[in-house]
């Protein structure tokens, strides 16, 4: 349904820094993470820190015993810096005391692996730490996701709408931009109550991502009741097309209360379709969907004006 959003990450190559002074340690672990991940690797600390700066690698594998600048001298720098704070650091080493272990975990390291280390286990907690921060991507690109619709939010829509209206001035090509709004939809929160109007919000979401066909094609939740539509190389022949059809399916969609029994709600559409030309602006295109939504509202609401 929504193949179109861009924050699907397929594959993700993950890249782990190993920091170790050892040639022999550097190998074993580039041996053993080397088939699931890009492994980088530097000798020293100072080394260390400045392919972090450089590379920004996704977990960082940290030995403490080192010459010049020990690990957890190193730690307390990643630590101090806005840029690398958030890589998560797992400290491999032969300092195996609890001391030294609290006091690595206390700097900010995530995990703490004594030497010899098993390769099972290193293997293990590595994988934890990337599923971690695989979760925290994704709930990061949620922040793109309507949390009562779950179709994207306003902020996404504006990303793409900038990026598609650039893109059809660029090659000439037609853009739709449809506005929606629910018609009397304070009325219907006053009849049958507040989370019932949440469902008909969350079913007409359904309903317009269901609408569009095209993995180009992109529907939002603008805010309240206010959602917009945008069709790339899209003419006003085909958005009336679509527009009527999803006008069509919220007047028969009949969302059905918790006893049961049938509502009935309907939408205006304000559809803008043009090919881009250098004198107009990406507002005026905006208010043009505005404006033939206000048409829409105006002539008796439940209809499409372009
Ligand atoms: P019109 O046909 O002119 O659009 O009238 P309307 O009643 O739909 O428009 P109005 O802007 O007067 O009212 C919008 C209502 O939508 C008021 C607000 O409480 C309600 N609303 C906004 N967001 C939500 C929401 O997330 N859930 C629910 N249930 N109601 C919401
Ligand atoms: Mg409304
Ligand atoms: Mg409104």
């Amino acid at each position: 349904m929504y193949s179109a959003m861009p924050f699907i990450e397929n594959n993700e190559q993950y890249r782990i820094l190993v920091i170790d002074d050892e040639k022999a340690n550097r190998m074993v672990l580039s041996a053993m993470l080397s088939p699931d991940y890009t492994v980088l690797i530097a000798k020293s600390g100072p080394e260390g820190l400045k392919r972090v700066a450089m590379e920004k690698p996704d977990i960082i594998l940290l030995d403490i015993v080192m010459p010049e600048m020990d690990g957890f001298e190193v730690l307390k720098r990643l630590k101090e810096s806005g840029e690398t704070k958030n890589i998560p650091v797992i400290i491999i080493t032969c300092l195996n005391n609890e001391a030294d272990e609290e006091k690595g975990l206390v700097l900010g390291a995530v995990d703490y692996i004594g030497k010899p280390f098993k390769d099972t286990i290193v293997k293990a907690r590595v994988k934890n730490h990337i599923q971690i921060i695989h979760q925290i991507r994704a709930i990061e690109r949620l922040g793109l996701i309507d949390g009562l619709t779950n179709i994207p939010n306003r902020r996404c829509f504006d990303e793409r709408l900038y990026i598609e209206w650039r893109r059809s001035l660029r090659e000439q090509r037609p853009i739709t931009f449809m506005m929606l709004d629910m018609d009397n939809f304070k009325a219907y929160n006053d009849t049958y109550g507040h989370p019932q109007g949440d469902l008909l919000l969350r079913t007409a979401a359904a309903i317009f991502a269901t609408a569009i066909q095209r993995s180009t094609d992109f529907a939002a939740r603008l805010g309240g009741e206010e959602f917009g539509v945008l069709l790339p190389d899209t003419d006003q022949y085909g958005a009336l097309r679509i527009a009527e059809k999803i006008r069509m399916a919220v007047e028969t969609a009949n969302v059905l209360t918790t006893e049961g029994s049938a509502t009935e709600a309907t939408v205006s559409i304000g559809v803008a379709s043009l090919i881009p030309s250098q004198d107009m602006t990406l507002e005026a295109f905006v208010a043009l969907a505005d404006n033939n939504l206000y048409m829409a509202k105006k002539k008796g609401r439940n209809q499409v004006c372009s």
